[in-house]
């Protein structure tokens, strides 16, 4: 199991990041990785707290997700001698950090400005290929400074993709469950119960999540940190991402940019839940509530594309068994599903 060492959630943490760090005995050279607009709304802050606790640091604009990119940051962290590297953002500049960081095998510290997947704990980064985006294991981040000041001024899209991504290790387990009992693949009750709790735990707040109460911004963000937890302990992605994961990355490739991943998960949960003869109409209320698409014209997509997809997706990862082996799914099945369910 490799776990983070050290988790802070709450109002104005990211202000003590400095303190927070030099508790950790890391080292004191390091470098900042985000976009341009993370920096500029948090330069001033995180240089006056970094300064004040002695750390040396500079600053790096991350570019586009790519293997060049993360080979290009790890290069510079090489070159500057980086004692670790801190990931500031919502999705990109922390896989990015996460991969680059394990390229040099130093540490990496996540300080997400968003919660919108479980990427901000996880161990796993995903970059974009030339063909389709690749999930990589890395190391999850030695520490997680969650400032949920930060978070609840991120765009409400992003924590409601959130809860589609938590939403989905209902599926992932189950997908879990089933290759456990049809392959021997190894199951992790602990790991798997989890991820389930993260579920669970999106599914009994929706309410509040859906008026952004502060609290409800906070359970969130604690279970996407758990969901990443829970992969760290099962050592791969298996209770997080299932074969709603494979029609959200299928979708990726059928319409590129067309919703969130989280929000294409929580569709995608839908569809898988009534494969495997979940209650999937509970799923969907929660979701709706929650302010989640559950309809593929409310992110852009055709029926077409999401038909596409759920034929498509069973060949995306094969050596990871779902309910879509067992389902085969064709054009015809696809479109009876899609429509059974209403996502289409
Ligand atoms: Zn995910």
């Amino acid at each position: 199991m490799e776990l983070p060492r050290l988790v802070v959630v709450g109002t104005g943490v990211s202000k003590k990041l400095g303190d927070t760090l030099l508790g950790l005995e890391l080292g004191k050279k390091c470098i900042v990785l985000s976009g341009p607009i993370v920096k500029k709304l948090l330069e001033e802050n995180t240089t006056a707290s970094l300064e004040e606790s002695g750390f040396k640091f500079m600053w790096e604009i991350v570019g586009t997700s790519s293997f060049a990119e993360v080979e290009r940051l790890a290069s510079l962290a090489r070159e500057e001698e980086a004692d670790f590297l801190i990931g500031v953002g919502g999705g990109r500049s922390i896989d990015l950090a996460k991969l680059a960081s394990f390229n040099c095998r130093i540490p990496f510290i996540s300080v997400p400005t968003s919660a919108s997947h479980d990427g901000i704990s996880s161990p796993f980064g995903s970059v974009r290929g030339l063909d389709r985006p690749y999930s990589i294991v890395a190391k999850p981040p030695l520490a997680i400074v969650a400032d949920t000041d930060l978070i609840s001024q991120a765009p409400h899209k992003l924590l409601v993709s959130g809860c589609g991504d938590l939403i989905s290790k209902k599926t992932a387990v189950k997908d879990w469950e089933l290759s456990n009992i049809k392959t021997g693949e190894y199951f992790g009750r602990y790991s798997a119960n989890l991820a389930l709790l993260s579920a669970n735990m999106i599914m009994e707040d929706a309410q509040a999540i859906s008026s952004i109460t502060a609290e409800g911004i906070s359970v969130v963000v604690e279970a996407l940190i758990s969901s990443g937890v829970a992969a760290g302990i099962a050592g791969s992605s298996r209770p997080c991402s299932g074969s709603e994961h494979l029609f959200s990355h299928a979708m990726e490739i059928v319409a590129p940019g067309k919703g969130l991943h989280g929000e294409k998960c929580g569709m995608g949960t839908i569809m898988m839940a009534k494969l495997h003869g979940l209650d999937y109409s509970e799923i969907k209320k929660t979701l709706k509530l929650i302010g989640s698409p559950v309809r593929a014209e409310e992110i852009g997509a055709s029926s077409d594309e999401v038909v596409k997809a759920l034929v498509l997706a069973r060949s995306i990862r094969r050596e990871r068994y779902t309910i879509l082996e067992e389902a085969k799914l064709t054009e015809e099945t696809s479109r009876k599903l899609a429509k059974d369910v209403g996502v289409i």
